[in-house]
């Protein structure tokens, strides 16, 4: 099961952690060991004292946690990576994998046919959208070569609006073709699978009917289909039903975006939502991914301007001053409703503080539920979750409130989220395996981004790898980049194992 000491005698190794904590991203309890790497490979794992290693770099990781690199299943990094290829805001959470492309949302394959509709704007400007095809983005990954690794999503309502001649209608049969070929050919260039982010006024007009008919190459491709849900206010079981209901007709696994119950009408309701993964589960592969705050953050929508709890404004086209201020105050100053402040804000960004913190709570402790931080990269003010999600949850929510082991936390960002996207070869410490990894201080690691000062790396870092490339150390990026552009993997049913690939069967969520 691990790695013998006698047969690694025989093995090169460019990298030797010795005496960590090993947390193998399976969910199974930590043991002391060693790992060696080799060109990018973990070659060997197990007590390798005594083993002729020469020119290894050594480190030694007594005291600390050696884990899986963190895969943030649920990124809007789709053009951040070829903007700001460090990606800090990840590489110094211990994050080496990045989805892109969720809620609809996506980079390629996109040829806006007018100006970059909501909330696509959440990714960039118009002259960012250059990739009519899917392989003209990963080729572009490839080319710049980001810290990270990136893996993407086909967003549906970046295939509208490369296709429809305006977003507030279904698509006729004919558009729904041209989608569906466009989507055929991404996921033959790589692509994951489908996001949809019907919740959205751009999307909200496609009846699930658009949404069946486009998303039936998904099972024969080995691809899944995920979902920021039509709602996640009063009519959250619906919404659920909805996608529920269309990854069992077709046959597809199913993500929950951010899973969370909005809106103070809804507090509460998470045991009844669980209630239906639960159901769900015994039928289909249905799972969600959410992020470790009580408060939810995207483009300002008047339609969830309320007085129940406070909104922060984070950008503003036209209002630039108002970032950081609360939108409750606004209108008190502007001497008008909290609905006339938000028109005249517009086109703003917002946090929004509509969950309870219980709900949240039960929804980080949900075994299937995966880390993804949401991050919104290009806010001028983000939402603290981009730079402090993972960190928070090890933190505040795994040690110093106790939801949950250490080693169900690193599950949740490492073998399950590569179990469910199908990420071959990576979120487990085995041989044969990719070295992502990060080494950290469970006993220090915390979250420093708050609402009001956002952009801070975490503590309790030692050091982060990306494909065996030391790209993180003790605060600070190393300058390395060793990302790669993860293409899909063949339908699971049809995958051929990796030789070297540790049958040793994934503990089940
Ligand atoms: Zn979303």
């Amino acid at each position: 099961m691990l790695g013998n000491p006698s047969s690694a005698a025989a093995l090169q190794c460019d990298l030797l952690i010795r005496n960590a904590l090993l947390l193998d991203g399976s969910g199974r309890p930590g043991w002391y060991a060693d790992l060696a790497a080799q060109a990018g490979t973990i070659v060997a794992i197990g007590d390798l004292a005594g083993v002729d290693l020469q020119s290894a770099t050594v480190v030694d990781a007594t005291g600390l946690v050696l884990a899986p690199g963190f895969i943030d299943v649920h990124t809007h990094d789709d053009l951040e990576v070829l903007r700001n290829p460090q990606m800090l805001a990840k590489l110094s959470q211990g994050v080496t994998t990045v989805i892109t492309g969720n809620c609809g949302i996506s980079a390629a394959p996109v040829s806006l046919r007018a100006e970059v509709p909501d909330p696509m704007n959440l990714l960039g400007q118009s002259t960012d959208f250059c990739y009519p095809h899917f392989a003209d983005y990963a080729a572009a990954v490839d080319a710049i070569q980001p810290a990270v690794n990136v893996a993407a999503l086909v967003g549906h309502t970046a295939l509208r609006a490369s296709i429809l001649d305006r977003l507030d209608r279904a698509a006729t049969p004919g558009e729904i073709d041209q989608m569906r070929q466009t989507l055929e050919q991404a996921l033959l260039q790589g692509a994951l699978g489908l996001s949809s982010g019907l919740a959205y006024h751009n999307a909200a007009a496609a009846p699930v009917e658009e949404l069946l008919a486009l998303a039936a190459p998904l099972c024969a491709a080995g691809a899944i289909y995920t979902t920021h849900l039509r709602t996640e206010f009063d009519g959250i079981l619906d919404a659920l039903t909805e996608a529920a209901d269309l990854g069992l007709k077709l046959n597809v696994p199913v993500v929950v975006s951010h899973l969370k119950c909005a809106g103070v009408l809804n507090w509460g309701r998470s045991a009844e939502i669980l209630d239906f993964f639960a159901a769900r589960r015994k039928q289909q592969q249905f799972s969600c991914d959410c992020y470790p705050y009580s408060a939810s953050s995207s483009t300002l929508d008047l339609a969830q301007v309320t007085a129940d709890f406070a909104i922060m404004i984070t950008w503003s086209e036209p209002e630039p001053a108002s970032a950081g201020r609360l939108l409750a105050d606004i209108a008190a100053d502007w001497q008008c409703s909290l609905l006339e402040a938000a028109t005249r804000l517009m086109p703003a960004g917002a946090v929004y503080h509509g969950m309870h913190e219980a709900d949240v709570q039960q929804f980080l402790q949900a075994p299937y539920s995966m880390i993804g931080s949401d991050g919104l990269p290009c806010d001028p003010l983000p939402h603290p979750r981009l730079w402090g999600a993972f960190p928070r949850v090890l933190g505040h929510y795994c040690r110093d409130l106790k939801l949950f082991e250490l080693a169900e936390a690193i599950h949740k960002m490492t073998g399950l989220s590569a179990e469910n996207f199908n990420l071959t070869g990576r979120g487990l410490l085995r041989e044969g395996y990719q070295a992502d990894l990060v080494l950290f201080d469970p006993s220090t690691i915390r979250d420093n981004a708050t609402f009001t000062h956002p952009v801070a790396a975490a503590a309790g870092i030692s050091a982060v790898w990306v494909n065996g490339v030391l790209s993180y150390q003790q605060g600070a990026a190393t300058g390395q980049r060793a990302g790669r552009f993860l293409a899909r993997q063949p339908a699971r049913n049809s995958v051929i194992k990796h030789p070297n690939s540790n049958p040793d069967k994934e503990a089940q969520a």
